[in-house]
C-alpha cells in the first residue's frame, strides 16, 4: 500500500476528471452500450461524488481516477444492479413443494403455453364459435368438471382468495360452522378465523381441538347459519384421542337442514396418489362424491400447476360466486390460465402423469436414481467444501411440502456435510451454507443436527451437469 501511494501519489479533489470527459472516454463505451446513458451518468455521478469526499478527507490514490478504473467500478455497480432479483436456485431442502421457493414447477407443455400467451393475442374472453364475448373460466371449467365430477367450476388467484370469495358470496353476515380442530393457520398469514372475518362471515366454532362430534355441528345450526365448512388440516396432524366428522357426515347434516357443506381441501389432488406409492390424500372427486357442495383447492400444490385457487361444486353456488364483485378483483390473468390448461390436460392420461407432471415426477423419483447421484456428487462437494468438512452420501427423508400430508415422509438420498475440525460446528456449517447460497445458481439446503443436508430428490438428472460445474472449484 505504502509503495503504491508513494509511486502514484495522492490525488486532490481538483484532479478528479469531469463527467463529460469520462462519458467520452473509450473505457466507458462498453458500459454505455450495455446500460445506456441514463444509468451510466447516474452511476458516474455516484462514483465521482465518493471520490470527491475521499479526496477532501485525505486523498485518493491517483490510479483510482483513471478512466479505466472508473469504468471498471461503474460497470461492476451497474452489472450488479441489473442482476435479476428473482433467480433460479437449486432446491435441495428436501421439501418438494416449497412455498418460499415457488412451489410446483411447471411441465414443458405449460411453459410453452405461457410463452405463447405472453407473445401472441389469444381468445381469453372471446368466443371463437360466435365471435362474441366469452368468459375466461370457459377455458378450463369443463376440464375441471371432467376431472372432479363437479357440476361447475371457477378459478381465482390462489386458494386463500377462493376461500375468501366463497365465504363472502355464500355467508356474508351469516354464520359458518367449523370444527375447532380445523381452525388452521397456513404459512404466510392465512388463518381461517381471519379470512372469515374479512369475508364478513361469522365463525361458529364447534367441538374441541382434538374431538368434534356430529352432534356438535347439529347443535350449532340456527336461523343465521349459512353453511357447514370443513378445512383440511394441511400442515399438522391431531393424533391420539381424536375424533372428527368426515365430509360425508357433515354433508348429510348440512343437507338435512337445507344448507351447503363446503370443504377447503388445501392441496387438493386430482388423482389417487397411492397408485404412485405415495400416501393417501382425499381427492377432489372423492370429496365431491362424499357430498361436498363446494370444494376449494390450490393450483400450485399437489396439482402441480401455477398459483391459482380452484372452486368446484354445485352449479347454483358457482353462479352466485361468479356474480360476486370480489370475483372480478381476484380473477386470474391469462398466464395463469395458459399454464393451468395443459396441466389439467395431463390428468386426462393418468398413465403418463408420473413422467409428465413435474411435481409428481419429483415426488416419485426412485431411489435407484437418487442414490447413485448422491454417490457421484459426494467427492465433488467434498473437494469444493475443503478439508474442514466431511461429506457423506446418506439416506434421508423428503417432504411433500405446502401442507400436503404433513406427517408422511418420502425416503430419499443426499449429502450430509459435517464440520471435521474441533470445536462447535455451528459457525462452520453456517459459513458453508452461505457459500453455497452465494453460488451463481444458489444451492439451498438445510442445517439440522449439526450437519448441512442436501437432499438430491429435486436435482433431476438433466440438471446434474450444471450443478456439478458450480462445484468444480473450491468454494471459499
Ligand atoms: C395452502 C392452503 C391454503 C392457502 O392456499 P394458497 O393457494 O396458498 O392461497 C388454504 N387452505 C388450506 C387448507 C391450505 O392447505
Amino acid at each position: 500500500m505504502a509503495d503504491q501511494l508513494s509511486g502514484a501519489g495522492l490525488a486532490a479533489a481538483s484532479d478528479i476528471p469531469s463527467l463529460d470527459r469520462l462519458l467520452n472516454a473509450e473505457a466507458l463505451r462498453p458500459a454505455l452500450a450495455t446500460h445506456g446513458r441514463t444509468q451510466v451518468v447516474a452511476a458516474l455521478r455516484r462514483d465521482l461524488e465518493a471520490l470527491r469526499k475521499r479526496a477532501l478527507d485525505g486523498g485518493v490514490p491517483r490510479h483510482e481516477l483513471d478512466a479505466a478504473a472508473v469504468a471498471a467500478r461503474t460497470s461492476a455497480a451497474l452489472d450488479q444492479a441489473a442482476q435479476p432479483r428473482l433467480r433460479a436456485v437449486y432446491n435441495l431442502t428436501g421439501t418438494v413443494l416449497h412455498t418460499n421457493l415457488g412451489r410446483a414447477l411447471l411441465p414443458d407443455e405449460a411453459v410453452a403455453s405461457v410463452l405463447r400467451a405472453l407473445t401472441t393475442p389469444a381468445n381469453l374472453e372471446f368466443d371463437l364459435d360466435t365471435g362474441g364475448r366469452g368468459d375466461r373460466d370457459d377455458l378450463i371449467d369443463d376440464l375441471l368438471c371432467e376431472l372432479t365430477g363437479a357440476e361447475a367450476a371457477t378459478v381465482v388467484n390462489n386458494n386463500a382468495a377462493a376461500v375468501l370469495l366463497m365465504l363472502n358470496a355464500l355467508a356474508d353476515r351469516r354464520e359458518v360452522v367449523v370444527s375447532r380442530g380445523e381452525l388452521v393457520e397456513i404459512g404466510g398469514a392465512f388463518r381461517i378465523p381471519d379470512i372469515m372475518k374479512r369475508a364478513g362471515a361469522k365463525l361458529v366454532e364447534v367441538g374441541t381441538t382434538n374431538r368434534t362430534h356430529a352432534a356438535d355441528y347439529e347443535n350449532a345450526i340456527g336461523p343465521r347459519t349459512a353453511m357447514l365448512m370443513k378445512v383440511h388440516c394441511s400442515n399438522y396432524a391431531v393424533t391420539g384421542f381424536t375424533k372428527s366428522v368426515g365430509v360425508a357426515d357433515v354433508a348429510a347434516l348440512a343437507h338435512a337442514r337445507g344448507l351447503p357443506a363446503t370443504v377447503d381441501l388445501g392441496s387438493g389432488t386430482l388423482v389417487d396418489l397411492t397408485q404412485f406409492g405415495l400416501p393417501k390424500e382425499d381427492t377432489v372427486r372423492e370429496t365431491i362424491a362424499a357430498g361436498a357442495d363446494l370444494v376449494t383447492f390450490s393450483g400450485d400444490k399437489l396439482l402441480g400447476g401455477p398459483q391459482a385457487g380452484l372452486l368446484v361444486g354445485r352449479a347454483d353456488l358457482i353462479r352466485k360466486i361468479k356474480k360476486n364483485p370480489l370475483k372480478r378483483a381476484l380473477r386470474v390473468g391469462k398466464l395463469t390460465l395458459a399454464a393451468l390448461e395443459p396441466v389439467l390436460q395431463l390428468y386426462r392420461a393418468p398413465e403418463f402423469l408420473a413422467q409428465r407432471l413435474t411435481t409428481l415426477r419429483l415426488l416419485t423419483r426412485p431411489m435407484r436414481d437418487i442414490q447413485p447421484q448422491a454417490e457421484r456428487l459426494r467427492g465433488m462437494l467434498a473437494h469444493a467444501a475443503g478439508r474442514s468438512y466431511a461429506v457423506e452420501a446418506v439416506p434421508m427423508f423428503s417432504q411433500i411440502g405446502s401442507g400436503a400430508l404433513p406427517i408422511d415422509q418420502l425416503p430419499s438420498y443426499g449429502l450430509a456435510v459435517r464440520y471435521a475440525g474441533s470445536g462447535r460446528p455451528g459457525r462452520h456449517l453456517d459459513r458453508l451454507e452461505t457459500l453455497l447460497r452465494r453460488l451463481p445458481v444458489p444451492v439451498i439446503g438445510r442445517i439440522a443436527d449439526d450437519a448441512l443436508w442436501l437432499d438430491l430428490r429435486c436435482l433431476e438428472d438433466r440438471d446434474e451437469a450444471a450443478f456439478a460445474a458450480q462445484l468444480a472449484e473450491p468454494l471459499a
